[in-house]
């Protein structure tokens, strides 16, 4: 469908001064019973089916907590945290609609109470409230509401078009304290643009339990209710289950749910992500969505054939691969969520399954030897009996010394290594103290008084103030020769915008001298002065970047990074 064909049967619905409101969509997509059962795949999926219909896509994640963004938050606990071009700090959900949808957002696009909060007091402290009391309703949901329609049209594909559908997520499980006045705004919402241009989808868990594996459909009445109650009624449930929904359970949560019963998907367990979109398809889901928003899509839509090869490449991958990522977050694998995609992009591609050792840094270290013999025993046969090596992204002192371990021991075997951020610093730190001899080079993150800083401090605005001073979002990179790996794996570009994470950088002082003895820094930002790009002549691949090229990686388009890290690891096999 073209742009704008749909404009027959579209309704203009409210008119604001002299301007009519254009007639966006909105999906909506909320969830109960628990948190982590999907919600944010499929949000992504509904995106996949709207888009696979010819459609501009959008999506907004609503994250009710009071947290301006996600910056600040530990990756630990929270997954973590996403990096935009324009530098926005976001949920890790963002990735997903990124990467599912090929679109670039902005730090907008992720609505927080904190968000809200902060701009209705601003607009308090300037007196734009004339006087009158500055209530949740009708001032936080106003804001709410005006934020939501104002992103939605924000171009998400670099074309300049507005979007014609914004999916939006709204974080948390409905029924929580926190989520209340998002409901309520949305609630308001359907009125602003019209019933008929915006939908609710619900997603919900059916446990099967007992011998026989019972389909229980309680859970979901009970979500459904407190939706209801809150003014919200879903036209759509997707219900996680482990398998796939009876025709009679559908039937009974449509009669308690009050939802057609056609409308009740199945998202069943399967074997990898892509499906879950073919899957909502089959069951008529894109059809069904397009009449209840009032489009008209043509026959030949949609066309999901670049998901059904995916998903097909995926089930049949006749190679394995072994990385072992050397971290601290290891204990829950959502902290490196855009890494372990990316790494999954390029095995995928290269048809090998992808296969992760977690391998906690700090057991590497020469000392756990005697004090944890077991675990540096089983840690370092992981490193060693990998394909490959990541050292990704990373804050603080803990498992630095280990992870610079690993990074010596690839270095000096020529196993296949990657590093990010973090994991380009502590190999040229390395490098600093065993190949040119300085005895307690360090980064001033972990040393301030370290004899040879090799890793510094430079903020590119403020000098004193540790507040807003990352380095944050796209940036350049400009290749300084065509002889290296990364112009290879560029496809022969000189000039790269990858997004950015960090405060410190390799000391511009030290550089000539870490050349000398054989670092290659091939990539530096437009002054010459950040090192961007490290690389080893001689070794199968020692590639490290400042930069995290996970971030951009996409399931057809893998990162070029990742891509070298896999086609080495592959030949070492
Ligand atoms: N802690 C390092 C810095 O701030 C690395 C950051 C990262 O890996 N994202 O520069």
């Amino acid at each position: 469908m073209k742009k704008g064909q749909n404009k027959a049967n579209v309704h203009v619905l409210r008119i604001r001064g002299s301007d009519p409101v254009d007639c966006m969509r909105y999906v909506v997509v909320s969830g109960g019973v628990l948190s982590g059962i999907g919600k944010g795949v499929t949000a992504s999926s509904i995106g996949v089916l709207l888009k696979s219909m010819g459609l501009k896509v959008t999506a907004i994640k609503i994250d009710p907590y009071l947290n301006s963004d996600a910056g600040t938050m530990s990756p630990f606990e929270h997954g973590e945290v996403f990096v935009l071009d324009d530098g926005g700090e976001v949920d890790l959900d963002l990735g997903n609609y990124e990467r599912f949808l090929d679109i670039r957002l902005g730090r907008d696009n992720n609505l927080t109470t904190g968000k809200v909060y902060s701009a209705v007091i601003e607009r308090e402290r300037r007196g734009d409230y004339l006087g009158k009391t500055v209530q949740v309703v009708p001032h936080i949901t106003n804001e709410i509401q005006e934020w939501i329609e104002k992103v939605a049209q924000q171009c998400s594909d670099g074309s300049g078009d507005k979007p014609d559908v914004c999916v939006i997520e709204l974080g948390g499980t409905v029924g929580d304290i926190e989520s209340a006045p998002f409901v309520e705004a949305l609630r308001q919402f359907q009125f602003r643009v019209g019933r008929e241009n915006i939908c609710f989808f619900h997603v919900s868990l059916v446990p099967v339990i007992g011998v026989v594996g019972e389909q229980k459909t309680k859970p979901t009445q009970h979500t459904v209710k407190e939706l209801r109650a809150a003014g919200l009624a879903p036209d759509f449930l997707v219900c996680r289950s482990s398998e796939p929904l009876l025709p009679e359970v559908k039937d009974k949560l449509s009669s308690f749910c009050h939802v057609d019963p056609a409308h009740v998907f199945s998202a069943h367990d399967v074997p990898n992500i892509y499906h879950v979109a073919l899957m909502m398809d089959e069951q008529g889901a894109s059809k069904l969505l397009a009449s209840r928003l009032g489009l008209s899509v043509p026959e030949s839509r949609p066309q999901l054939d670049e998901w059904r090869t995916m998903a097909a490449k995926v089930d049949n991958l006749d190679k394995d691969l072994r990385i072992a990522m050397v971290g601290k977050y290891t204990g829950l694998s959502d902290s490196y969520l855009s890494v372990i995609k990316a790494l999954q992009h390029a095995a995928f591609n290269a048809g090998a399954r992808m296969n992760i050792d977690w391998v906690e840094a700090e057991y590497l270290e020469p000392e756990q030897l005697t004090e944890n013999p077991e675990k540096h025993a089983e840690y370092w046969a992981m490193v060693k009996e990998a394909d490959g090596v990541l050292v990704p992204g990373g804050f603080g002192n803990r498992g630095v010394e280990g992870k610079m371990c690993a990074a010596r021991y690839c270095r000096k075997s020529g196993k296949p290594y990657l590093g990010i951020c973090l994991g380009l610093q502590i190999a040229v730190i390395d490098f600093a103290r065993d190949v040119l001899g300085k005895i307690g080079a360090n980064s001033t993150e972990f040393d301030e008084a370290t004899p040879h800083p090799t890793v510094i401090f430079m903020p590119e605005g403020s000098k004193t103030h540790m507040g807003g001073t990352m380095r944050l979002g796209s940036r350049q990179t400009n290749l300084q020769t065509e002889d290296c790996e990364a112009f290879r794996l560029y496809g022969g570009e000189m000039k790269i915008h990858e997004r950015h994470r960090h405060r410190y950088e390799v000391n511009p002082e030290m550089v000539e001298e870490l050349e000398a003895a054989g670092l290659r820094f091939v990539g530096k930002d437009t002054e010459g002065e950040r090192m961007e790009i490290i690389e080893l002549k001689g070794h199968p691949y020692f590639f490290a970047t400042q930069y995290h090229p996970e971030f951009k990686s996409r399931p057809n388009r893998p990162s070029p990074p990742f891509v070298g890290l896999i086609e080495a690891a592959l030949s070492a096999q």
